[in-house]
């Protein structure tokens, strides 16, 4: 068995994933190329038009920012 990304074997490797379809890859192998396919969650944000990259960053954003209201909260309401 190879992995499908650096074509080295993946017997005796303890970091092994398998891919649906594809066999066991390293989970090095498979991180590296999510990252440089940047795929997040499934979501391959290299293939998104730049209006949904756009919508996607400005959720991120409140997301993140309700976030950190609701910490400051919760730091008030218990401190
Ligand atoms: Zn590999």
């Amino acid at each position: 068995m190879r992995c499908e990304y650096c074509e080295k074997s993946v017997v005796g490797d303890k970091e092994v994933v398998i891919i649906a379809g594809k066999g066991p890859v390293h989970s090095r192998c498979f991180e590296q190329t999510l990252l440089s396919r940047r795929i997040f969650q499934g979501v391959a944000l290299s293939s998104l038009p730049l209006e949904d990259l756009n919508e996607f960053k400005e959720m991120i954003t409140i997301e993140l920012n309700s976030r950190q209201y609701n910490d400051d909260d919760g730091v008030e309401l218990f401190g």
